[in-house]
């Protein structure tokens, strides 16, 4: 008998978040021989586009970015991916279902197919579906706030919640569920240690990067020996991000510079059957999403 690999499962809410948040995590549980797989809740068709070639594709223009960016997205996944075959993408509900809400103040965000329009319990609904079929072992979604506010990740977190629960009802109780975090402290030592930053782009402010509390964190994921596939990664998403030649740094459209961090970080929130001991009791310090099953 074939023993099944461990599995994680990656809730994300836009084409390029799996690599800026978990980026290193999926390369290193890949090349660790995990089975991993991706699902994104929208086609991110409000994204800002670096560059001209593309611009053209916004949501106020031709508004046929989220298809294209399902290719930046099966780029970065099969760069992620190094030598095992690709991983490839899942959309929440298939391809299109749910739209980028845009930030919260944006006529995007009153479309009815928006992803926070979306019924809570339907998009639950689809993602439960996920999580039985696949019975990972991992899953991840974004802390209450959504790494940084944006409603989509929000609801991310929401949505992931309320499904984790519904899959527990059908018969598989995730053994353990993670926020993925960005820690503050860590990101803007990184940032401040950064250097050849690209002409044009601008220092982050002192408390620019990083919103999550350092110490709350429980698990710090070290992907200094994925680097590679992580910036080859990053390049995918030509339209969203900007990669500096000396691979340290990268940038969104607003040009900001944001360190290619070797340590990503999540906070174990809910444990599961199969999950043992009692993690949750006590300080959690692990450098392993799979440690304890
Ligand atoms: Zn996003």
């Amino acid at each position: 008998m074939t023993v099944r690999p461990q599995r994680v499962l990656f809730v994300h809410a836009h084409p390029d978040d799996e690599t800026l948040i978990t980026g290193g995590t999926i390369a290193r549980y890949l090349r660790d021989g995990a089975e991993v797989r991706v699902v994104t809740c929208t086609l991110g068709e409000e994204g800002e586009v670096i560059g001209q070639e593309y611009a053209q594709l916004c949501a106020d223009a031709a508004d046929q970015l989220g298809g294209y960016r399902i290719l930046e997205l099966t780029q970065a996944l099969a760069a992620l991916s190094g030598n095992r075959p690709a991983i490839t993408p899942r959309f929440l509900g298939g391809a299109g279902r749910f739209r980028d809400s845009g930030m919260a103040d944006m006529p995007s965000s009153q479309n009815p197919r928006a992803f926070v329009n979306a019924d809570l319990s339907l998009a639950a609904e689809e993602l439960a579906a996920l999580i039985t079929d696949f019975q990972p072992h991992v899953v991840t979604t974004y802390d209450p706030d959504g790494t940084y506010g944006h409603p989509d990740h929000m609801r991310v977190h929401a949505v992931t919640n309320a499904a984790v629960v519904r899959a527990q009802e059908r018969g598989w109780d995730v053994p353990k569920l993670y926020w993925a975090v960005a820690g503050r402290a860590y990101a803007q030592a990184a940032a401040r240690a950064l250097k050849g930053v690209p002409e044009g782009w601008v220092h982050a402010p002192a408390d620019g990067l990083g919103r999550f509390p350092d110490e709350q964190i429980t698990t710090r994921i070290d992907v200094s020996s994925v680097l590679a596939a992580k910036r080859a990664a990053l390049r995918a998403h030509a339209t969203q991000v900007t990669l500096a030649a000396n691979g340290m740094a990268f940038a969104l459209s607003n040009k900001i510079a944001q360190p290619v961090l070797a340590e990503e970080h999540f906070v174990l929130v809910r444990t599961g059957a199969g999950c043992k001991g009692t993690l949750l009791d006590g300080v959690v310090d692990e450098t392993d999403l799979f440690a304890g099953l």
